[in-house]
């Protein structure tokens, strides 16, 4: 790498933001799970689009790759420079516009985290349809590249349903702007969609325009014990027939809840422990208490025994909120996080398989499951993992997720740790398609070389 790059990249973004001591950089070059420690030959924060342009440009003419990153909370190793990359840091691009109360849009800077957008949402009567844990880092750059889901998804759709204009960077610097507040738009290709889960490969995400939404009047939270996977699907489904609307759809289990409990010193939130939990928020008219209650009274078949929250249940969405914090607290080697989704009607074969193999095949792997059960979305956290047996457990869990029609990556995206059972997801010609995709957009690989089907 020419030493004078650092110096041109000083030049544009000035000193101060451009960081190449190793104790200031180590916070951009180490995942959030602990297991993907980098290095980068610096890290590069602009304030805007012009200077990120500028900052693509000389990086590309000195044929230096460069790793985009936001809040740095991915889960695959995406964000993270392996082989002494350019990290180039969004987070200073913070700027939010007003929200538009008549259009339901807001326009926001990519390094804007989504605790920002939702509270700007807040404030105009509206909501920012991506809720995550990761809310107080994660930056709206972030969750178009891994196209976000969260617990929101089953109401709103992922980040890319919500997305309606972008602005980015190629890799020469050329700026690219899709900038239309329309709901409907069919004049040629879908580019913010194509932008959105292509984790950083195909340009550096500036600015979005994203749709926000009208909040529900009168919305209840309900935690419900029940006895296996199948039921809180099934219950899902008679909420849905009972007129409500889903607003999010939790599953957890009790070793899972054992582990946040202790965590957090939280009391135990029903009288019994079943074996597996689902966290219910609905929607619906003035009567919704009354629907939710009836409903969960008719479902004696289903449910162990439950509890209700009104505004929001903030108090029960602890419980389901700190499990990624806890996990990480309680193994001792980085947890193996593997975010997997099946047809809903096979999620409890897969639940059920994964653990007997689990058990007899991986003894030692603590397995915590939880995740967005109406979307089939299981999060399959290993805890205790020695570091020789993580892609072993990895290959076999995806190897299971493949046996059930399911996907490897359910809202991760593929990184870096997924990376080599890519063909377990995507057959040959797909992947061929997203190979000409990005020479044709990045041909020389400046931008996150290392991830995802190259050449
Ligand atoms: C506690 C916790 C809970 C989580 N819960 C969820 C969840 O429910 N659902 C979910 O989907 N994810 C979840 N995640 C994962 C993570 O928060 C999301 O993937 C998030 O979208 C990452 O945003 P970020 O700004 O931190 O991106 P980073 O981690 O910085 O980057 C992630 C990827 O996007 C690329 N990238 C980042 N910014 C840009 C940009 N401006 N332009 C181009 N590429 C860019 C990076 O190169 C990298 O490949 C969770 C993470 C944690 C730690």
């Amino acid at each position: 790498m020419p030493s004078s790059i650092v110096s041109e990249l000083a030049e544009i973004v000035g000193a101060a933001h451009v960081l190449t001591d190793p104790d200031t950089t180590a916070r951009y070059t180490t995942d959030w799970t602990g297991r993907w420690h980098g290095r980068a030959t610096a890290v590069v924060r602009p304030a805007d689009t012009v200077e990120v342009a500028r900052v693509l440009e000389v990086c590309h003419r000195a044929g230096v790759a460069v790793v985009p990153q936001g809040g740095n909370t991915g889960l695959v190793g995406g964000s993270i420079p392996m082989h002494g990359e350019i990290v180039l840091s969004v987070t200073r691009l913070d700027r939010i516009e007003d929200p538009d109360p008549v259009g339901h849009t807001l326009a926001a800077g990519a390094g804007v985290t989504v605790a920002r957008a939702q509270d700007a949402a807040r404030e105009a009567g509206l909501i920012f349809g991506i809720d995550l844990a990761a809310r107080d880092s994660a930056t709206l750059g972030g969750i178009v590249a891994t196209n976000a889901g969260g617990v929101r998804v089953i109401k709103y759709g992922d980040t890319r349903a919500q997305l309606l204009g972008v602005e980015a960077v190629l890799s020469d610097g050329t700026v690219l702007t899709r900038w239309k507040a329309l709901r409907k738009d069919n004049a040629g290709y879908h580019l913010p969609g194509l932008l959105a889960g292509s984790e950083g490969t195909l340009g550096v995400v500036t600015r979005v325009l994203m749709k926000l939404h009208v909040p529900p009047s009168h919305s209840y939270c309900a935690l419900v014990g029940v006895r296996t996977v199948g039921a809180a699907p099934a219950l899902v489904d008679l909420l849905r027939r009972a007129g409500l609307t889903i607003e999010a759809a939790e599953l957890m289990t009790d070793a899972g809840m054992r582990l946040v409990r202790r965590h957090r010193a939280l009391r135990a939130p029903l009288r019994i422990e079943p074996p597996y939990y689902l966290l219910v928020e609905v929607s619906g008219p003035a009567d919704t208490e009354g629907l939710l209650l009836g409903a969960l009274e008719r479902a004696s078949d289903l449910v162990l025994d439950a509890t209700v929250d009104d505004e929001r249940g903030r108090r029960l969405w602890s419980y389901r909120d700190s499990h990624t914090e806890a996990i990480n607290a309680a193994s001792s080697t980085p947890p193996v996080k593997l975010d997997i989704t099946t047809p809903l009607a096979a999620v409890e074969s897969f639940v059920d398989t994964l653990t007997h193999t689990l058990a007899t095949e991986f003894p030692h792997a603590r397995p915590i499951l939880f995740g967005h059960i109406a979307d089939g979305n299981v999060h399959v956290n290993l805890l205790d993992v020695e570091p020789g047996q993580a892609l072993p457990v990895t290959g076999r869990v995806f190897e299971l997720v493949a046996a059930h029609e399911g996907s490897i990556s359910a809202e991760h995206g593929i990184g870096r740790s997924k990376a080599p059972w890519i063909h377990l997801a995507r057959s040959a010609v797909d992947i061929e398609v997203m190979k000409a995709i990005r020479s044709g957009v990045d041909p020389t690989l400046t931008l996150n070389p290392h991830i995802l089907p190259a050449r």
